[in-house]
């Protein structure tokens, strides 16, 4: 008889399939009590293992769970792409015919105009840039609430 008894690795192989045994093993098993019980063991818990059914995936699932496994595109926004580009055509149409009058124009202004008329877009941009940011931040606030919710 063999002393040493078999690992585990042995145990679980032999109860997954006799096939490729060796007698030497099977031999050990029938004598030893300690290494037949675990046998058993494995062979039970295969056993029950097979008896489970079939994890199954149903393919009708409801739609809004079907959305959450798609990833959703992001939208275009047509009218508002269509605007800015026609804006920019006629921008870029109208400094092209009229810019050298324009210059002159612009030059005739006194000089608090001439300041006027530079700081006004400069400070629409700023502004836009500040809500742009606000408007992020409360974003980033949001997501993180809603994680925070998820882990406690
Ligand atoms: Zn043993």
């Amino acid at each position: 008889m063999n002393i040493a008894h078999l690992t585990e690795e042995q145990l679980q192989t032999l109860a997954d399939s006799t096939d490729g045994t060796t007698s030497l093993e099977m031999d050990h098993i029938s004598a030893c009590p300690i290494c037949r019980i675990k046998f058993e063991n494995y062979q039970s818990i295969n056993l029950a293992i097979q008896e489970l059914p079939m994890a199954t995936f149903d393919p009708d699932l409801p739609d809004d769970i079907v959305n959450m496994l798609i990833p959703q595109k992001i939208p275009i926004h047509w009218a508002a792409l269509v605007a800015a580009t026609l804006g920019g055509i006629l921008v870029t149409v109208s400094a092209v015919i009229y810019g050298k009058q324009f210059i002159a124009l612009f030059i005739q202004l006194p000089i608090i105009l001439r300041y006027f008329f530079g700081i006004l877009p400069l400070s629409f941009i700023c502004i836009q840039t500040v809500l742009f940011v606000i408007r992020y931040r409360q974003k980033l606030n949001m997501i993180i609430k809603k994680t925070d919710s998820f882990a406690t």
